[in-house]
């Protein structure tokens, strides 16, 4: 089971997003069609901590291509 990574709650809910009319949850890979990727939102009950994670290996490979290392 998932923890909440900030007070450690297993209280999780997620939202799997799936390219709906709602931006928040993407991320710009590039420029065109299909230039954003949706991301997974998981927010903490208990503490209202969100994480947002890309569970497309396509969006993470092309990530890794287009993005500078941190
Ligand atoms: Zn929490």
């Amino acid at each position: 089971m998932a923890k909440c990574v900030k007070c450690g709650s297993d209280d999780l809910r997620t939202k799997r997003q799936n390219g709906g009319g709602y931006g928040m949850n993407k991320l710009p890979l590039g420029k065109g069609r299909n230039a954003t990727v949706a991301m997974d939102s998981t927010v903490c009950i208990s503490c209202g901590n969100v994480e947002l994670t890309v569970s497309s290996d396509d969006a993470l490979a092309k990530i890794a291509e287009t993005w500078g290392r941190a």
